[in-house]
This record gives C-alpha cells, sequence and structure tokens, in this order.
C-alpha cells in the first residue's frame, strides 16, 4: 500500500449505501459519505470530508436509484474526486459469510456463487451486500474486492453456543446459531488490549447498542457466545425488533390471529423493539427526552433484557472481568450505561458516576476507549466508539496483501 493509495469500504442496506475512503498504509480516513432512499421517493446523496466540508451533495426527485445506478454513480463521483488517488481495493461488510468463511475473503465470482446461496439465511440483508460487489464486477472490473462478514468472528463460538435443541434434520440445513455485530466486536477486542494490556486474556462482555442491539462474550478476544442467533433479530429488543421471544408467540400470531408471514415479519422487524413497546419511537434520544411513561417502560424494557443477557452470557464465560458499551446507545446514553451497570453490581461492576456522564465528549476529544468504572471495581466497564468501517479497511488491506 503506497502513500497515494487508498480502499473504498462500503456498507451497503436495503435502502442505502455507505462508503467511507482510507488513504495510506495508515489508512486515513479522508472521504465518507451515502447514498440513501433508494428505490422510493427522492434518493439522495451527500459526502463529506473528515473536517466535516460538504464534498459532494446531489438528489434525484422522483427518480429514485437501485442499487447498481448508485454504484455507478458513486463510481463516477469517485474518479472526480480520488484527485491521483489509485484505488487499492473494495472492502464490504456483509451481514452472512456462513460456516465457511470465518476471516475476509476475496470476493470473486466462486465466493459471489456461495454467497448467494445464503441468501434464504439472511434474506432482508445479503442480497442488499451483495448488490454493490455484483455492480462493481460489471462497472469497474479490475477493482479486487474483498468481503467482511458480521458472522465471521463467531465461526469459532463452542458447538454449544452455536446449537439449537432441534433435530438434526433442521439443524443440518444451517439452522444454528450464527451470532451479527462481528466487526464491532473484533474492533473491540482489537481496541481494549491496547487501552490496557491487562485485558488481552480477561473474560468480556461487549454490548453494542445501535438501532441494531446485541451481546457478545468474549474469552482472550475470542467469541464464545453471542445474543443474536439464527438471525439478527434474536436477543436484545432493539430499536424496531422484538429480541428474544418465545416462539410460541409466533405460532399464536399465525394460528390465533391469521397473519401471514409477510405481517409477522414486519411485526418482529419493523413495528417491535423500542418502537413498539413505547408506541412513540424507536429512538433512544427521543424517548429519554420524553415524559410519556410508555418511553421510560421502552427503556427500562431494554435495560432489563441487556441485563438479562449480560447474566446469561457471564455463565457462559464462567465469570466476568470487562463490561465494554458500543453502538449509538452504547456510546452516547450515560443513562442508558448507568441503569445496565446497576443491574450489574452484583457481578462485581461498580459505575463512576463523574466518567460516566463525562464518557460521550471525552470520546470526542480521544476517540477512542475510555473507562468508566471506579479505579475499585472488580469488573472494569469501558466505552469503545464503534469503528466497523475502520476494521473492514484493515481486514481488506491485509488480504489484499497476502494476496499479491
Ligand atoms: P445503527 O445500528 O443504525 O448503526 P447507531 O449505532 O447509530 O445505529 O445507534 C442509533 C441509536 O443511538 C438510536 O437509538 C439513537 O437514538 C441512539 N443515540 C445516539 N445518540 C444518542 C444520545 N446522545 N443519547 C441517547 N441515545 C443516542
Amino acid at each position: 500500500m503506497e502513500a497515494a493509495d487508498c480502499i473504498i469500504v462500503i456498507n451497503a442496506g436495503s435502502s442505502s449505501i455507505k462508503f467511507t475512503l482510507f488513504v495510506g498504509p495508515a489508512l486515513l480516513p479522508s472521504l465518507k459519505g451515502k447514498v440513501e432512499n433508494l428505490y422510493r421517493g427522492t434518493t439522495r446523496f451527500s459526502a463529506q470530508d473528515f473536517q466535516g466540508a460538504v464534498v459532494g451533495e446531489r438528489s434525484w426527485a422522483d427518480a429514485p436509484l437501485d442499487h447498481h445506478a448508485a454504484m455507478a454513480f458513486l463510481i463516477d463521483f469517485a474518479g472526480g474526486h480520488l484527485q491521483g488517488l489509485r484505488v487499492r481495493g473494495i472492502g464490504h461488510r456483509i451481514v452472512h459469510g456462513g460456516v465457511r468463511y470465518s476471516g475476509p475473503q476475496l470476493l470473486d465470482d466462486e465466493a459471489l456463487s456461495y454467497l448467494e446461496t445464503l441468501a434464504p439465511l439472511a434474506p432482508l440483508h445479503l442480497p442488499h451486500n451483495l448488490a454493490p460487489v455484483r455492480a462493481v464486477a460489471a462497472l469497474a472490473p479490475g477493482v479486487p474486492q474483498v468481503g467482511c462478514f458480521d458472522t465471521a468472528f463467531h465461526v469459532g463460538q463452542p458447538a454449544l453456543a452455536q446449537a439449537f435443541a432441534l433435530p438434526e434434520s433442521i439443524t443440518s440445513l444451517g439452522v444454528r446459531r450464527y451470532g451479527f455485530h462481528g466487526l464491532s466486536y473484533e474492533h473491540i477486542a482489537y481496541c481494549l488490549p491496547l487501552a490496557d494490556p491487562a485485558l488481552a486474556s480477561a473474560r468480556v462482555v461487549a454490548a453494542h447498542l445501535g438501532n441494531g442491539a446485541s451481546m457478545c462474550a468474549m474469552a482472550g478476544g475470542r467469541s464464545v457466545a453471542s445474543s443474536m442467533g439464527f438471525t439478527a433479530i434474536d436477543g436484545l429488543p432493539m430499536g424496531t425488533r422484538c429480541g428474544a421471544l418465545d416462539p410460541g408467540v409466533v405460532l399464536y400470531l399465525v394460528d390465533q390471529l391469521g397473519m401471514d408471514v409477510a405481517a409477522v415479519q414486519k411485526l418482529l422487524y419493523q413495528e417491535s423493539g423500542l418502537l413498539g413497546v413505547s408506541g412513540i419511537s424507536p429512538d433512544m434520544r427521543t424517548l429519554e427526552a420524553s415524559a410519556d411513561p410508555r418511553a421510560q417502560l421502552a427503556i427500562d424494557l431494554f435495560t432489563y433484557r441487556a441485563g438479562r443477557e449480560l447474566g446469561s452470557l457471564a455463565a457462559a464465560l464462567g465469570g466476568l472481568d470487562a463490561l465494554v458499551f458500543s453502538g449509538g446507545i452504547g456510546e452516547n446514553s450515560a443513562r442508558v450505561r448507568a441503569a445496565i451497570c446497576r443491574d450489574a453490581a452484583w457481578l462485581g461492576v461498580e459505575l463512576d458516576a463523574t466518567l460516566n456522564a463525562a464518557a460521550g465528549s471525552a470520546r470526542a476529544e480521544a476517540g477512542g476507549a475510555f473507562r468508566i468504572s471506579t479505579a475499585e471495581s472488580r469488573v472494569a466497564a469501558w466505552v469503545v466508539p464503534a469503528n466497523e468501517e475502520l476494521m473492514i479497511a484493515r481486514h481488506t488491506l491485509a488480504r489484499l496483501e497476502s494476496h499479491a
């Protein structure tokens, strides 16, 4: 990787494509942006440099773009803004790598064909992650592409942590726990020993709390159990997803309420979680600002379930040395962190209220891990800002260099 080389990281969802440009061997972030509102209404594009200056803006009124057209636009935009930089490769965030991929993977035709067979395991995410890969392969075939998987970090979990108590005829179809948010957990596993070397071999539970939310038990930086399972709906309640649910509820919805698959899917993925319980909003900031008791109930259920999940993951680890918060809520909500730590007092977590209140602004200054527990706390509590993009850029560079 030369000083004039760059890596582009793509994070594509059902209605948006986000990108970040990393430059030179130190992978300095220099440009980021997104195309949003794909497929409906007015598609919008914006890009900023890392000083916050807007470097590009455009919208397509009532002529929405699809993934392919959005990538064509982005390739064109990049061509005009790279100022002599050479694109060394593109790294993609991909939700599922199945049982085959436990690390980053060059996305050649064979890999893409395998990943397409996994679509039934993640129908709401995987096709959208892969669409930009296909688009780049068609529009800029010389550019190497690397897939980084949200499941990869969890591939080495013990077999028991991955199993459902279902017959072999079902598990053999791939119905097992995979775990997600792996790139965020891997980033935490990377940052934590840098912040405190004593944590390199620690038993850690990390909580990635954003619109999607999950928790992961890590021993010595390796995943041993996670709250998300077969899909990214299990575990904690989220912005609009219900989290762990008695499967009997699904049978009731179908059998007694006559709901079909699409209706159940919409209810559990888009109408539940913080939004469903509060009836107000999926957004933690809005709920924290609300005086409505239903908003309080939604926050209480969120932190209660996080406390229960923490107990379960600490059991999988046989104890706990550190608790880490990440994601939009985990990094910014002192109130949610305080509630979860209060419920975890029995495990030995003792929060420093002043450090906890300062974590948000301190994060902005330091940009790194920030301890929020007291010096005496038996279990250390930390905030580590999520940076999946940097993790993908590092993986992409390493994969390309090992292949060169
Ligand atoms: P995603 O999973 O989509 O990447 P984020 O990690 O950006 O989501 O997290 C979004 C969540 O973070 C929202 O619920 C938002 O309200 C919450 N959040 C962001 N800033 C704050 C804040 N200052 N206080 C409380 N919650 C916040």
